[in-house]
């Protein structure tokens, strides 16, 4: 049995607890959140995709993620919300590659009438693509419902979790290999291995030990989402639609550096 700690407890942390305290770790969470899933993964829009996802090892890593999802929610997980995908796509030679994509990579999309679907409340039909297309498999995920069962069920197979706890520094022994971590409030937790699941605050943990965490911190928004009076995403994921089974349309997205819609070729995260 080893002893894990981990930084964080977003979808990433509590899934990492998770797996690790079944797998026989002795594990500690500690999140400078009062909370499980308050960060990004409160904000998040939830969208569980592998539509358009290229390189393969990308697609790939969404793809089984997709996968999980459906197992670990026919497993009594609650959050994870089976719905299909319909998307309104603006760039017909980028649709036409990521259906391409999709069907050499065993991925289920259909290209469907544009008339066919209903659309959601507020939603104008005359200002969106001809092309549309449905994607049968995908859902969406009620992220801080599923991390809050996550580290429910990490504590229940012994994990000492603890929220409101800043780690501020992480410790290494006269070697130089990472022996834990302190926290903010003066506290210590002993540990062999440290998992930095900080999100945006990814960077900072891992700057901690000298070390850098990728792609942290990425300011998005959904235009279709601003212009409707919501609360929330999960409300707006939540709305009743005039067909049960619409979720979701196409949203742009924008990036924080300020060079306009769709940045970067980027469409959700
Ligand atoms: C607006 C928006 C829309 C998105 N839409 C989608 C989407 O449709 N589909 C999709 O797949 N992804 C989407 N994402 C991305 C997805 O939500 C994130 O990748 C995911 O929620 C990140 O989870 P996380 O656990 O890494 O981070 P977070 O949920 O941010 O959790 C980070 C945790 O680390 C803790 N922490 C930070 N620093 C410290 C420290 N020093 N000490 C202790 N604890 C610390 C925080 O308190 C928190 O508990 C979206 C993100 C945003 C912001």
């Amino acid at each position: 049995m080893c002893d894990v700690v981990v930084v964080g407890a977003g979808i990433i942390g509590a899934s990492v607890a998770w797996t690790l305290t079944r797998a026989g770790a002795r594990g500690r969470v500690r999140a400078a959140a009062p909370a499980p899933a308050t960060a990004a993964s409160a904000a998040s829009f939830s969208r569980a995709t592998a539509f358009g996802k290229p390189p393969r090892a990308y697609f790939d890593l969404t793809h089984a993620g997709l996968r999980a999802l459906h197992r670990i929610g026919a497993q009594g997980a609650p959050g994870f919300h089976p719905s299909p995908t319909l998307l309104w796509a603006r760039d017909p030679d980028r649709l036409d590659a990521d259906l391409a994509r999709a069907r050499q990579w065993g991925y289920a999309a259909e290209e469907v009438a544009p008339e066919a679907p209903a659309v959601p409340r507020g939603v104008d039909r005359a200002a969106l693509s001809p092309r549309v297309v449905r994607l049968p498999d995908e859902g969406w995920v009620d992220l801080p419902a599923m991390a809050g069962w996550m580290v429910d069920r990490a504590r229940r197979e012994g994990a000492e979790v603890r929220f409101g706890a800043r780690v501020e520094r992480i410790l290494t022994d006269a070697a130089g290999a990472v022996c834990g971590v302190a926290l903010a409030d003066g506290g210590r937790v002993d540990a062999g291995t440290v998992v930095n699941a900080a999100g945006a605050g990814a960077e900072e943990v891992a700057g901690l030990v000298g070390a850098q965490a990728g792609n942290a911190g990425r300011a998005v928004y959904d235009k279709a989402v601003e212009k409707m009076p919501i609360t929330s995403v999960r409300d707006f994921l939540a709305r009743p639609t005039e067909d049960e089974e619409i979720e979701l349309i196409e949203w742009e997205t924008h990036t924080s550096n300020g060079t306009g819609p769709g940045a970067g070729g980027d469409r959700n995260t």
